[in-house]
């Protein structure tokens, strides 16, 4: 069969997708239905932290499978779900935590605990930011701040503001009594990888405090061990109230979470909220060893992966004042800003077997299986260099 073609024919066009299609995997490396061989720096986009053919992982979900439950209802409790509720809450340091599928739905859940959360006193208005991204259905996609995804989809939910991002004064200006939640990536990442400033962290949370409000932290890209702590809020020390999770959660199944602290933890009664697949026993499974592996010294190496990356990209930009403009990020969640389109950069590096994807509209995005080595990252890097040398002759 010709996958590209088949697939170019059957599936409904929501992706501009590449010509390549990926057979197996391994490590940070992955193999096409030609045989090419990659180095992949984006780990299907921050979900595949542990890389490919994870032992550990493929050893967990054989035996959870052999024990024949793929699937159980939420009717009833499951001592795999139980046990990553457990292990995820300990990690966290919530109190509770509500299992769905992905991170579009766990922000989801988070919309609605707020507004919940609001009712007595008939406060519904939820804030966020300019250049956030939340996920892709109505809640989610509203609480996204770029027109880009709204454009065509209207109406959007009602009462969900935008403010600056890093811009405290423009938080001030738009809260008022209205307002039950705001939410925020402690790393902006589809935006383009722009961490938060710790001072705008913390007068979110003091804000958050003195009206009531719900500090919910979307993590599902930063967290997961990505920028070299668990949680990325970690690195500022500013807990939320609320902490939504996907991507790497469930070791490549899809698994999501919403983490409640405190008075938000307890807010959902029997009856509120549901999904059918949340909490799936294998994906729970895995994310018990996802969270293991991490806090066994994997997420703790990170931050040097993440400098020596920063490092080489920094030469980078040195190098081609011109091309590279900016580089940020925190641990392996990096973005090098550019001012060719990311994608020609992209397109040459895939030719030459590196596989790397954009952010906003001018970001060169590296979210790589945290697993991967400096080695490894010097051969990305090099690949980049030669690419960006290539477009400018
Ligand atoms: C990817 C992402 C989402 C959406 O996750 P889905 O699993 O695609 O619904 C939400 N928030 C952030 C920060 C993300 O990076």
């Amino acid at each position: 069969m010709d996958y590209i073609q088949t697939g170019k024919d059957n599936f409904m066009h929501t992706y501009a997708q590449l010509d390549v299609c990926f057979d197996r995997g391994k490590g940070c490396w992955l193999y096409d239905t030609n045989g090419k061989k990659y180095l992949d720096l984006v780990g299907g986009i921050a979900v595949n932290a542990l890389g490919y053919g994870n032992e550990k992982l493929i050893s967990t979900a054989e035996k959870v499978m052999k024990e024949g439950i793929f699937h159980v209802s939420n009717l009833y409790y499951n001592k795999y779900t139980v046990r990553a509720a457990e292990r995820l809450n300990r990690a966290a340091g919530s109190d509770r935590v509500f299992f769905a599928n992905s991170g579009a739905e766990a922000n989801e859940a988070a919309l609605k605990l707020a507004r919940k959360y609001g009712y007595p006193t008939g406060r519904t208005k939820v804030l966020s930011f300019e250049h956030s991204f939340h996920g892709r259905t109505y809640g989610a996609i509203t609480l996204t701040g770029q027109e880009k995804y709204h454009k065509g989809f209207a109406p959007m939910v009602p009462d969900i503001e935008y403010a600056t991002y890093n811009d405290l004064e423009s938080v001030k200006a738009k809260v008022d009594d209205s307002y039950i939640a705001i939410i925020v990536e402690p790393v902006q990442g589809e935006g383009g990888i722009i961490p938060a400033d710790p001072a705008f962290l913390q007068g979110l949370r003091q804000l958050c405090d003195e009206k009531d409000m719900l500090l919910i932290y979307d993590c599902v890209q930063c967290g997961m061990g990505r920028t070299g702590k668990l949680f990325a809020w970690q690195h500022y020390g500013v807990r939320p109230d609320l902490m939504s999770l996907a991507k790497a959660l469930g070791g490549g199944l899809p698994l999501s979470a919403l983490c409640g602290y405190g008075k938000a933890s307890d807010v959902f009664t029997p009856g509120d909220h549901a999904s059918t697949f949340g909490g799936n026993p294998v994906a729970s499974a895995l994310a018990v060893t996802v969270i293991d592996e991490l806090e066994g010294g994997l997420a703790d190496s990170v931050l040097a992966k993440g400098e020596h990356l920063r490092a080489k990209l920094e030469e980078l930009k040195v190098k081609y004042p011109q091309v590279c403009t900016d580089v940020r990020g925190l641990g392996l969640m990096m973005g090098l800003e550019v001012t060719l389109p990311p994608a020609s950069i992209i397109a040459k590096c895939r030719e030459k077997g590196v596989i790397l994807c954009s952010a906003g509209y001018d970001v060169v995005r590296f979210v790589p299986p945290l697993v991967i080595t400096e080695e490894e990252i010097d051969i990305a890097v090099s690949v980049l260099d030669e690419a960006i040398d290539e477009s400018l002759n």
